[in-house]
Formats: C-alpha cells, structure tokens, sequence
C-alpha cells in the first residue's frame, strides 16, 4: 500500500509510526482485552491514558502549573462562542486582530455576546501581512486580546508575541500549535483544535490560566464552562476518547523526535525549501510578505491560473493530495505540519520546478 504524501490543510497527515501503534491496540490495549474506543472514560485504563496525554502535553510547552489543561469538543469554531462566554467577565468590550478568514469567523461569532473592536486590519492588502502592533488601537479595559496566530487559509503566521499588558491574550493557534515552542506565561487562554496538527477532529485543547476561570455567563452550557471543565478533569461529559488517545500518542512521538525545539528546527528546514523556490521562480509566487510567512500553510499561486488543474493532476499521479488552495483565496496551498517529511517537501518542489520547466 502506497501512502499519499498528505498536503491537506486539516484533517491532516499523522505520524506513519502513531498510526502503525494504533492499528497494533485497536483490539487490545495494553492487555486490557479492550480497545480505546469500547473503554469507560470512568474506568482506570483511560483515565491513565488521559493523564498521560496531559503530561506529555505540559512536559512538550512547558506548560506553568497555574495554567489548566482541558480536553473539550466542539472544534476551534465553537471556542469562537466559548471564549467570549467564559473570558467577558463582567466586561463589554474584546480587541480582535483580523488577519483574515479565520480571524473574521472568530470576530463574526464573539458580536453575539460582546462589543468587539477591531483593533487592526490587513484587509487593505488582501490579508497579506500581520499588522504591526505600533498600528494596533487597543482598548484599556478589554476582557482580552484575540489573535489567530497562524492563519490556516491565508497562510500568515506570527513570529512575535503581542504585547498587551494586563489585559489577557487569547490566541487560536489550531494549525500551528507544537510546531515551535511557546512562552505560555504570555497567554491568557490558548486554543486549538486537534485535527490541524495534533489528532484527530473532535477533540480541541484548551490552555487556560487558572485565574481567568469562574466567571462565564451565567448562560454558558456546563459543558462548556472552563471551571466547570476544569473542576472535572475535562469530564464533566464525556470526553473524545478516542482523540485523545491518538492526541497523546502524537505527544510520546514529538518527546522522542527531541521535543518542540527540534521541531521547530524541522520545520524551518521544510518551509525554507518551498519559499526559497517560491520566490526564485518566475512561475510561482507567494503572496505573502516574507516575515509574517506561516512555516505550516503556504499559499502560493501559478502566475498563469489556467495552468491550476493541469498543475493539480500533475501532483496527483505522483500521489501529492490535496493541493488546491482554500475556495476563498484559489491557488495552491501546501500544508505542511509536523507530520509532513522533509522529503514530501522536496518531492513537491522537484514537480514544481520540473512543471515550471516544461511550460517555459
Ligand atoms: C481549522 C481551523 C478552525 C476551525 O476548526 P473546527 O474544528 O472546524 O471548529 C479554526 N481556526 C483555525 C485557525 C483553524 O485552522
């Protein structure tokens, strides 16, 4: 069996290893004469499993012991409603950053409950950069800051942390979480789903600081309440069992990879391979300014549109999938996260420059 190389923006490729653990227990773990899926997230086998994974998890960011780890469901979509619920409180008025597509999701979802000021835009250029925090006009007494600090679909990822004073950051990092270290103790609130670059979809991580939980509106389904979660070890339902068991393999895999500052190493590898052909090429470009450059999503568009299906089929006989750009921006996008090799890499850049050859 030949497997893809996996360019998809999420769900996305997993280690090849994790995945080879999981068929191996998927009838038996560990001698428990069951497999994951069929266990009570009540029962000790799972209850180990999930400690683990939060361990790991802690170990992997270096995550502070004021901080709560949570293991929730509904998706980085719905941390768009939940965070304003539990984060307000008591206040009117969060800043938002809009960087793009998943930027205007969060800013669209958090008007149902909140005054949100758009403290800044690079809407002007086309989401082609990171507004510098000089430009930004925050409010004094916000409940919080948000920023997606990796857009997915446009392909910008901050390579600084904003400074916001007292006031808490809160930042969607779903597609680049634990693919570079993170100084935590400069979050607030820290949100991801896992299907990006972690696990599977159905599981979304939360990393909250301990003394911002306890004053979600009085409305906020106990579900989704950050204290209620967190008071329950993220039991308070039941939990994506199954996710959160591969979420944790994943873990085990990064710590023996060398942990995120190898990672990180990798994957500047990776993404300087694509740019520097990116911008040598006079077929390809990248549109993104060269310093806000996300190192997990590259857009990139083939100057000739009418070229993008032949480009597309091209990369699939070679077994490349899931090339083609998000619906709203068009173009190309590779994503490439932990999972991806650096050989996927290469391979994608040696069709590349053999496809811009042929057409010259
Ligand atoms: C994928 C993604 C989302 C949406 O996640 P869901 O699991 O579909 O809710 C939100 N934000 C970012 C940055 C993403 O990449």
């Amino acid at each position: 069996m030949a497997r893809a190389i996996n360019f998809s923006a999420g769900p996305a490729a997993l280690p090849e290893e994790v995945l080879k653990l999981a068929a191996s227990e998927m009838l038996d773990w560990h001698n428990s004469g069951m497999g994951v899926m069929e266990m009570s997230h009540r029962g000790k086998e799972f209850i180990q499993i999930h400690a683990e994974a939060e361990a790991d998890l802690r170990e992997l960011l270096a995550i502070p012991a004021n901080y709560k780890v949570l293991f929730l469901q509904g998706g980085a979509i719905a941390e768009n409603a939940i965070v304003p619920m539990n984060m307000l409180r008591g206040r009117s008025v969060a800043d938002y950053v809009d960087t793009g597509e998943w930027s205007k999701k969060s800013i669209k979802e958090a008007k149902k409950y909140c005054n949100v000021n758009v403290v800044a835009s690079s809407q002007d250029r086309g989401y082609s950069y990171i507004p510098p925090q000089s430009s930004w006009k925050l409010t004094k007494d916000a409940a919080y800051v948000h920023i997606c600090s990796n857009e997915t679909i446009g392909g910008l990822e901050y390579q600084w942390v904003p400074q916001t004073g007292d006031v808490p950051l809160v930042a969607d990092m779903s597609s680049h979480i634990l693919s570079r270290p993170v100084d935590v103790s400069r979050y607030g609130l820290i949100y991801a789903g896992a299907q990006k670059n972690i696990g599977p979809a159905g599981l979304t991580i939360v990393i909250v600081r301990d003394d911002l939980i306890g004053q979600a509106l009085p409305v906020t389904p106990s579900a989704f309440d950050y204290k209620q979660q967190a008071e329950n070890d993220s039991m308070l339902n039941t939990p994506p069992t199954y996710a959160v068991y591969i979420a944790g393999l994943v873990f085990k895999w990064l710590k023996k990879q060398g942990g995120l500052a190898e990672i990180e190493k990798r994957n500047i590898a990776k993404a300087k391979v694509l740019y520097d052909y990116l911008d040598a090429s006079k077929f390809f470009i990248s549109p993104i300014d060269k310093g806000d450059r996300s190192r997990m999503n590259v857009p990139f568009k083939l100057k000739d549109e009418s070229l993008d299906g032949a480009f597309l089929k091209g990369a699939e006989a070679l077994g490349m999938v899931q090339l083609k750009g998000h619906r709203s921006v068009g173009g190309m996008r590779a994503s490439i996260y932990n999972a991806m090799p650096l050989e996927g890499v290469q391979k994608l850049v040696a069709y590349m420059r053999e496809f811009e050859a042929k057409q010259a």
